[in-house]
């Protein structure tokens, strides 16, 4: 059972779609842990998700279900992914949507990778 107050992992959301090769993605990255790929509607320059592999639903499951050697990998293919962009430097924005307040639309955990150009407020104004 997830803890994130999402539903049970469903196999058919977007990503998991993606994962099985169900749907095309520019991919940008892709090891063990992670998978790297555009957004398909950029709200910066740079917007790449990366998702980890396993079927987790937000941060919050895997953060508590997933191993210590995917959490491990995952992060630093997120790492990775960023520093094969260029974006080390000039800075960049990770993002981790959770649940309705956070705006969660894909059921599968992933991080939003922002950057190349300077991203503003952190959170915005309603
Ligand atoms: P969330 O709101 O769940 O944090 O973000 C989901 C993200 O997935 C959105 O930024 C949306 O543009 C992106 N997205 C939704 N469907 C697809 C798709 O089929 N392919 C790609 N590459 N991105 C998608």
């Amino acid at each position: 059972m997830p803890v994130s107050g999402l539903p049970p992992y469903d196999d058919s959301n977007i990503f998991a779609r993606i994962l099985r090769g169900e749907i095309p993605s520019k991919t940008v990255y892709e090891d063990e842990w992670a998978l790297a790929f555009h957004d398909i509607n950029p709200q910066a320059p740079v917007h790449v998700l990366i998702i980890p592999k396993g079927k987790y639903c937000s941060f919050a499951d895997f953060s508590a279900q997933a191993s210590e050697a995917e959490i491990v990998g995952f992060t630093r293919a997120v790492g990775m992914v960023a520093r094969q962009l260029g974006l080390e430097t000039p800075g960049y924005r990770l993002l981790a949507n959770l649940g309705e307040h956070g705006g969660q639309d894909v059921p599968h955990y992933h991080v939003h990778l922002f950057g190349g150009r300077p991203l503003g407020r952190m959170v915005a104004r309603e």
